[in-house]
């Protein structure tokens, strides 16, 4: 079965999904995007994921004219039309076509949409957790903006794999930013659970808001604030939450075990409790 895309206002086969060499999402990563994840045929978080985007949009300044309604017609539409039932859907707004050029022309959005059929669910490493390495973190200054510039994050985790690992986490100033697509977090000894607080170091994970909202209803303690990669190896555990991850236990930084090596209760325990809520509130 072809794939169909969303591209250039139609649904097309993927062979006819093109865009033009002289957009400005190839010429200058001058694009922003959104990942959402998709359960039993339905949309977690989608509401969220439309905020961040509309907040991506306006801090570069790319006006937009599709409402949150077409945009969930045009998910939906793509959910049907490829058959998925687990896996993601992909968007892209990029400035568009434009002569090239430092100076930003007002043209017009260019906006794709894909899915991707995934075993989000069967993911074997929450069973056995992620394995860590450090690296610096060498990004930009806006990473609270979700744009396409991810050569970074994608060479971060090829020196991960290179090293026989899942993931890399991202250091800066001896303290951990976030992982090459997720966000990070360690649980004290105490029990409390630590996250960087939000700022432009970091994006501002859409299943890090959820999570955190859900544990604090259910009465664990979270603390936002950054953590050193020396308290992260002293932890009880670790974890890691991204729209295609949920909530992935981490077992190893840098060669050395996390707690006994082991997934924690407390990963697990927020992996359960943000799966039933975000399940709850597909749509
Ligand atoms: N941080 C970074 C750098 C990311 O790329 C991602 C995933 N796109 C996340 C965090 C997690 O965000 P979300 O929960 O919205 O997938």
């Amino acid at each position: 079965m072809t794939r169909t895309i969303f591209c250039n206002g139609k649904f097309v086969p993927e062979s006819e999904a093109v865009v033009s060499v002289l957009d400005r999402g190839f010429l200058f990563a001058d694009a922003v995007y959104e990942v959402t994840s998709v359960l039993e045929g339905k949309l977690i978080d989608f509401n969220r994921h439309m905020a961040r985007l509309r907040r991506s949009l306006a801090e570069i300044e790319l006006t937009f004219p599709v409402s949150d309604e077409q945009l969930l017609d045009i998910h939906r539409e793509l959910l049907k039309r490829n058959e998925v039932r687990q896996g993601l859907v992909y968007l892209q707004v990029s400035r568009g076509v434009a002569e090239r050029d430092f100076v930003m022309s007002n043209v017009e959005p260019t906006l794709v949409v894909f899915t991707q059929k995934k075993d989000l669910l069967g993911n074997s490493k929450n069973a056995s957790g992620y394995r860590i390495v450090t690296v610096p973190d060498l990004r930009w200054g806006r990473r609270d903006i979700k744009t396409v510039q991810l050569l970074y994050p994608s060479m971060a985790k090829m020196i991960a794999v290179k090293a026989g690992a899942d993931d890399a986490w991202l250091v800066e100033d001896g303290f951990v930013t976030e992982g090459s697509s997720n966000n990070a977090y360690i649980v004290e000894q105490s029990g409390d659970i630590v996250t960087r607080n939000l700022s432009n170091s970091i994006l501002a994970g859409i299943t890090r808001q959820a999570v955190l909202e859900y544990a604090k209803e259910a009465g664990i303690k979270i603390v936002e604030r950054p953590f050193t990669v020396a308290e992260a190896k002293n932890a009880a555990e670790a974890f890691a939450t991204a729209a295609s991850l949920f909530v992935v236990p981490v077992v190893e930084i840098d060669g050395d075990p996390i707690g006994n090596g082991k997934p924690g209760p407390v990963a697990q325990r927020l992996r359960d409790l943000y799966l039933e809520e975000c399940r709850k509130r597909a749509f």
